[in-house]
């Protein structure tokens, strides 16, 4: 085990235990929450996607493929997302990602896993890595933490020795929308030849979806089949949802 995986496996535990001994009040309300990182009431109220494309978790009135699918489909050959990429979810993406709240971490995998679990599962999770550099930066990767999660609760083993980010790119969200697909091309290299024939990518958030699709593209290559693609949120553009 190296040291960052030690500090995030420290982290992780002691955050169990912590919230373990002390009751934690809501992350967005504040009331007492029990063991959860959200109460049931603020639970419930989370944008929740619904019907969507199977194949990009783009929503729609029923669960088909999108038109955009059926033109040109993206290299991954089904996506899940359990909610939609806005308030007060992207703060709490936002949370998992640069506050160290990996509380957050199993509260969405529970969620995702409950979903998930009623449909043919793969047989690795591979989380989306970041460059060495900017996880010394920021010690753990959130989308690890989230597939360690998924992994428990689904019994599928993860592995994060197979999918290496070899170019440094500045993050997607940094960049206008027409500029992200070039600032994905060669970022991702295969560190091992025996992979599974289905595997799911895990990531926090599905936009563009040119990270995903890159790194699903060496996988392709590789001989993987079926590649899915499992984020806790898809942003959605112009969305005017209630
Ligand atoms: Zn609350
Ligand atoms: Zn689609």
């Amino acid at each position: 085990m190296n040291s960052t995986d030690l500090f995030s496996t420290l982290a992780h535990r002691f955050g169990q235990l912590y919230s373990k001994l002390m009751p934690i009040p809501c992350l967005l309300c504040g009331s007492s929450s029990g063991n959860d990182c959200l109460c049931q009431a603020c639970s419930e109220q989370l944008p929740l996607l619904g019907h969507a494309c199977p194949r990009c978790a783009s929503p729609l009135q029923q669960t088909m493929l999108c038109g955009h699918c059926l033109n040109k489909p993206p290299e991954q050959d089904a996506s899940f997302s359990l909610f939609r990429y806005r308030s007060p979810i992207d703060r709490l993406i936002v949370d998992l990602k640069y506050h160290d709240t990996l509380v957050l971490s199993q509260f969405f995998a529970t969620q995702m896993a409950e979903q998930l679990k009623k449909r043919p599962l793969p047989q690795l999770l591979i989380p989306i890595p970041l460059h060495p550099r900017r996880l010394r930066e920021r010690g753990y990767n959130q989308s690890l933490e989230l597939a360690k999660q998924l992994s428990k609760q689904l019994n599928i083993p993860v592995r994060h020795d197979i999918l290496m980010r070899i170019k440094d790119t500045p993050p997607q969200a940094s960049l206008p929308f027409a500029e992200r697909k070039n600032n994905m091309k060669k970022a991702f290299q295969i560190n091992n030849t025996n992979i599974p024939n289905h595997i799911a990518l895990i990531d926090d958030v599905l936009t563009t979806g040119h990270t995903v699709n890159f790194a699903a593209k060496v996988l392709h290559e590789m001989g993987v089949k079926t590649i899915e693609v499992w984020t806790i949120a898809r942003t959605i553009k112009n969305d005017h949802s209630p």
